[in-house]
């Protein structure tokens, strides 16, 4: 883009993005700390979403060593929910780092940055270009959007040699001094005018450097990749109930790592559900009962699809030999609503609270 062109871009991006910018809490005085969990949460995630999550996470941990201090399982708590929860033990991990070697100040230095877990390329330039002002580009999937519909580039934006170019275009239109506005200059038009479909290009302010419009393809630029179908899966789920206390497990490592859940076992397609019911009684855990199959429920994991069928069972006593599987443990039913649950799992908790609520005297 010629130089002369170049700058109307960045001056009618600049000025709008001053003007037509939402009022989110991390912009106010751009703290660090605030951007960076805002930049956490955002991952994969709707700003409509997090703003509940920002507001409770900074409540209950106003400053990184009280995010250094706390334990993993109100880290997890405060993020039950928001899914992906690498990210929140990465923020866990990262503020111990920051403590030990920053003295608990979110280091400024672009290559420390990069250093904490979970920051990669984009999170780094956000944080160095947000926070600190720092000439340094971001890339996310909305400044995509926006990048390869100005220059029309029809690629596939996952492709290596696409990100590459994308990155230099960033860092080559950067108006150098106006990075905190002009990175979200980029990703704010991208979330709230040019849309994945049917772009508003009458309201957009710089249209008028728009190739995609010029060309008419903003419906097909940039190009979709088509996603592949998540794989189905059938789990039967264990709600055991005795004296008021309930039968959790807690996976150690996994897609459930550190996240209460009920026991679960995978169902073959050939395993009929009520031999499986079966089969956990005779795991000797004598004296179950099986009071009701409740309707299953489905959830979507980025990979898989899965369908639940939960066994509501109860028990008439725990006898101090049950024997508990690996990672599992009792625990009373007035704790389950402190506890961090993966998403299905929380929607049985409410079931059986409920339940228990309308079965209570
Ligand atoms: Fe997006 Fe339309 Fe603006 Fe081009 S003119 S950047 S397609 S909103």
């Amino acid at each position: 883009m010629p130089p002369a062109e170049l700058s109307q871009l960045q001056n009618a991006l600049l000025t709008w993005f001053v003007e037509h910018q939402r009022d989110l809490p991390w912009r106010k005085n751009y703290p660090a700390y605030g951007v960076w969990i805002s930049e956490m949460m955002l991952q994969q995630t709707r700003v409509a979403t997090v703003l509940d999550y920002y507001d409770r996470w900074m409540k209950a941990l106003p400053s990184i060593p009280s995010v250094a201090a706390a334990d993993e399982a109100t880290i997890l708590k405060l993020w039950e929910g928001l899914g992906y929860y690498a990210r929140a033990r990465n923020i866990h991990r990262a503020a111990k780092q920051i403590c030990e070697q920053h003295s608990g100040e979110f280091p400024n230095d672009y290559d420390a940055i990069r250093q904490l877990p979970g920051i990669g390329p984009y999170t780094a330039g956000a944080i160095a270009s947000i926070a600190f002002e720092q000439d340094r580009p971001v890339v996310d999937g909305n400044v995509i959007r926006v990048l390869c519909r100005l220059l029309n580039l029809d690629a596939d934006p996952k492709a290596g040699s696409t990100q590459k170019k994308l990155w230099q275009v960033a860092t080559d239109w950067l108006p150098s001094g106006h990075a905190r506005n002009f990175n979200q200059g980029l990703m704010e038009l991208g979330a709230t005018v040019c849309h994945v479909q049917q772009p508003s290009c009458l309201l957009c302010p710089i249209q008028p450097h728009c190739q995609a419009y010029v060309h008419q393809t903003t419906e097909t630029v940039p190009r979709r990749t088509q996603r592949k179908a998540p794989t189905p899966v059938t789990k039967a789920v264990l709600v055991l109930v005795c004296e008021n206390q309930v039968l959790l497990r807690r996976p150690e490592q996994g897609l459930m790592q550190g996240l209460w859940t009920f026991p679960e076992t995978l169902v073959k397609e050939e395993e009929p559900l009520v031999e499986l019911q079966a089969e956990w009684q005779l795991r000797n855990r004598p004296n179950f009962q099986l009071q009701t199959s409740w309707p299953t429920l489905t959830h979507a994991y980025t990979t898989f699809l899965a369908t639940l069928h939960p066994f509501y069972c109860t028990l008439t006593s725990i006898q101090a030999d049950f024997p508990l599987e690996a990672e599992e443990q009792w625990h009373p039913l007035q704790s389950l609503p402190k506890l961090a649950m993966a998403k299905a799992h929380g929607h049985l908790r409410q079931r059986l609270l409920n339940q228990n609520n309308q079965d209570s005297p």
